[in-house]
């Protein structure tokens, strides 16, 4: 909100006067209204782009989550195929391309008729505005558009994932230099504002760039790990007549998980976990046997220790569950949760493990 009367404020104050000067001041301001609403709805049909792609080839859609969880939920919503990425990173500047001649094409024709001097200022502006974030897109520099655009393309000449993913943040590491730099200098030479700008979207390029290299490492680390690897192998299983009352204070409350597999002479029934326990009723709880309240076993929840633990963390991100049970011709052969993936990814950093490219 504050960056948009920002915007509308130096367009009606400083870039329309210029541009068609000897209007009333109220038709700057409304033609600056006018185009920062412009300006959003173009970013808005630029994102759109990507996401109606996206959701074509069934790519969740990257989110906030990239700054809170850092590597590993943002790399799960990685495309599966260099083809998938590069379609779905080329429709956003495609997008801007088409608006932006949309709008000079319409700049064009009512300016040749004469029309308000307003109206073809505003679209003139969109116009040039569009195909300017096309372009800064298109650089080729991850995690830019073009970035990404670049990455597909090695990675499907190649097959390299990782290498490819090196390269394209390696261009994206070296744009956000530039960047720095320019704003540096342009706030040494005065123009403090354009150069904070610059400044902080090159340290941001340069930090998504550096996440993006590592998230690739990671996932070519778990791709080559099996879960057998990285799983609990010795997991505290609860038997199915156990009342809730018992599975609290004997299991919860002992062990310090939230979650069990319910298992009967070696056989996995289903999990359980705290939640299923606190929608029954305190007074209940000696009462009823876990067998009530626990989560039949399904595909979802199952995958062998020769899963590759890369293909475990798609799973959990597609069914939203974070602990899978680990079977093995039908016997229970360990438990895996997203976190003790995590922790393996973390102790890699620590033991400053080297990854053979
Ligand atoms: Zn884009």
């Amino acid at each position: 909100m504050l960056l948009g009367i920002l915007i509308t404020w130096t367009l009606a104050s400083g870039v329309f006067p210029g541009l068609t000067p000897g209007l009333p001041n109220t038709t700057y301001w409304l033609m600056g209204i006018a185009s920062t609403i412009g300006l959003l709805l173009s970013i808005v049909f630029h994102e759109m782009s990507h996401s109606l792609v996206a959701r074509h080839y069934g790519l969740p859609i990257r989110g906030i989550t990239l700054f809170i969880f850092g590597g590993v939920a943002e790399m799960t919503s990685e495309p599966a195929r260099p083809r998938d990425e590069l379609l779905m990173a080329a429709a956003g500047p495609a997008a801007s391309f088409v608006l932006s001649a949309l709008c000079v094409g319409a700049f064009l024709l009512i300016g040749d008729a004469d029309g308000p001097p307003a109206v073809t200022a505003v679209l003139w502006y969109l116009g040039m505005l569009n195909g300017i974030l096309a372009l800064f897109n298109l650089i080729p520099a991850f995690p830019l558009d073009g970035g990404r655009v670049l990455r597909a393309a090695l990675w499907g000449w190649r097959g390299d994932y990782l290498w490819a993913t090196r390269i394209a943040a390696g261009a994206g590491n070296i744009f956000g230099i530039v960047l720095i730099a320019l704003g540096l200098l342009e706030i040494v030479q005065g123009d403090f504002v354009g150069g904070i700008w610059r400044f902080l979207i090159g340290m941001f390029l340069r930090g998504a760039a550096a996440a993006s290299s590592n998230e690739a490492a990671a996932r070519a680390r778990l791709t080559r790990i099996p879960v057998g690897q990285v799983m609990n192998p010795n997991p505290q299983t609860v038997s199915p007549e156990l009342s809730i009352e018992d599975f609290i204070n004997d299991y919860v409350y002992h062990h310090h998980h939230r979650w069990f597999p319910v298992t009967r002479d070696g056989d996995v029934l289903g999990t359980v976990e705290t939640r299923q326990a606190v929608a029954i009723d305190r007074a209940q709880w000696p009462m009823v046997p876990i067998v009530r309240i626990m989560r039949p076993l399904s595909h979802d929840d199952v995958v062998t220790p020769e899963t590759d633990a890369f293909a475990a963390l798609e799973q959990m991100r597609r069914t939203g569950h974070s602990r899978l049970v680990v079977i093995q011709q039908g016997w229970l052969r360990g438990i895996l949760s997203s976190r003790d993936l995590l922790d393996m990814l973390s102790l890699d950093r620590e033991l400053g493990h080297r990854q053979a490219g």
